[in-house]
C-alpha cells in the first residue's frame, strides 16, 4: 500500500503536565496541564484515530485487527509499540515497570514495559532519575521503607539530544522542565514508589510498594550507550537503540532523505521543522505509520524525525 497511516494524538491531563506541546509541537492541547500526547497507540487507554485516507475515522486497534497485512502479517493480539510525547512541568512520580514475565503472572497476562526517552528540550539545570545505588535487595528495601530517596536514586543532569533506554526493573522518573518523546512497549503498567507526598484533588495517588520492590533490579547496572551519528548528504542519521522490542533512530534532514521502509511497519514522528513526504506536507507534531511494502518515502525540507519499528 502506498498510503501512509496518519494518526491523531490522544492527549492526557496529568498533575505534572504543562502547556509546552502547544508551542513546541503545534498541538491544540485541551488543558494547560497536558502531560502526554499518545501519537502512535492502539492501547485501550488511548487508541489513536486515523486522520485521513481510506481508513479515516477508524482506530489504530481496528486497523491492526482488520488489516494485519499492513503490518507485515505480524502475530499478536495487540499492536506492539506505543509512542508518546511527554511534557513535564513538574516531577513525575518515582516508578518502575515489570518485565513481560512478572506482568503476565501478576497483571492478568499484560505485557511488561521497556521504554526509552529522547530529550527534545529541557530547562537549564534539568535532571532525570535512572537507576539506584543500593548494593543488594536488603539495602534497596530499607532505603525505600525509610524514604531515603536521595541516598537511593541516581540523578543525572540532562540536555536536549540525550537518550535513555529504560529496561524493566529500572527505577526512574522524568523531572520538571523536560519535554521528550518516548517509545515503549504497548503497556500501561507502572508501579509507583514515591509521589513526593502530592495530593492532587485532595488525596494521594496510589503507591505500589510491594510490586515495585518485587521488580526493582539489584544492583542496578547502567545500560551501555549505543548512540551513533552518521553524516550523509542531505541528512544526519542517529542510531539510538535496538532491543528485543524496538529499534529507535532519528533523522535530521536539511535537504532530501529517501527513507527505506523494509520493516513490518515504520512509525515516523516529526519532532521539528516542516517539509514534505512524497509531495504531501508534513510538519512538527505529525505522526504516521508507513505500512508494510510502502517502499521508500522521499522526505524533503528542514525536518527532524524519530522513527521506531519492531
Ligand atoms: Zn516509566
Amino acid at each position: 500500500m502506498k498510503e501512509p497511516i496518519w494518526l491523531e494524538p490522544v492527549f492526557k491531563q496529568m498533575v505534572w503536565g504543562g502547556d509546552r506541546m502547544r508551542g513546541y509541537l503545534g498541538y491544540e492541547i485541551p488543558w494547560e496541564d497536558t502531560g502526554e500526547a499518545w501519537v502512535a497507540s492502539a492501547h485501550p487507554q488511548g487508541d489513536c484515530t486515523i486522520a485521513k485516507g481510506q481508513f479515516a475515522g477508524r482506530k489504530l486497534s481496528w486497523l491492526w485487527d482488520s488489516h494485519r497485512e499492513l503490518f507485515g502479517g505480524l502475530e499478536g493480539d495487540e499492536f506492539p509499540l506505543l509512542v508518546k510525547f511527554i511534557d513535564a512541568r513538574d516531577d513525575l512520580s518515582i516508578q518502575v515497570h515489570p518485565d513481560d514475565r512478572y506482568a503476565k503472572v501478576h497483571e492478568n497476562g499484560a505485557r511488561g514495559k521497556t521504554e526509552c526517552w529522547y530529550i527534545l528540550d529541557c530547562e537549564e539545570g534539568a535532571d532525570i532519575i535512572v537507576g539506584h545505588r543500593a548494593q543488594d535487595r536488603d539495602e534497596m528495601e530499607r532505603l525505600i521503607d525509610e524514604g531515603r530517596w536521595e541516598d537511593f536514586l541516581n540523578v543525572y543532569p540532562i540536555h536536549p539530544g540525550d537518550f535513555f533506554q529504560i529496561p524493566p526493573g529500572t527505577v526512574h522518573a522524568i523531572r520538571k522542565g523536560t519535554l521528550l518523546i518516548e517509545v515503549q512497549q504497548n503497556s500501561d503498567i507502572t508501579y509507583r514508589l514515591y509521589d513526593y507526598g502530592r495530593q492532587p484533588g485532595g488525596k494521594p495517588r496510589e503507591l505500589h510498594i510491594k510490586q515495585g520492590k518485587d521488580v526493582v533490579r539489584c544492583p542496578y547496572t547502567e545500560e551501555a550507550a549505543e548512540k551513533k551519528v552518521f553524516h550523509e548528504e542531505g541528512y544526519d542519521r542517529t542510531f539510538f537503540v535496538s532491543c528485543r522490542f524496538y529499534t529507535v533512530e532519528k533523522y535530521d534532514i536539511r535537504g532530501t532523505l529517501l527513507l527505506k521502509q523494509d520493516h513490518p511497519f515504520l512509525i515516523v514522528s516529526v519532532t521539528g521543522g516542516e517539509g514534505s513526504m512524497d509531495g504531501l506536507p508534513v510538519k512538527k507534531g505529525d505522526c504516521l505509520i508507513l505500512p508494510w511494502g510502502y517502499g521508500a518515502a522521499k522526505l524533503e525540507g528542514d525536518l527532524s524525525l524519530v522513527t521506531a519499528h519492531v
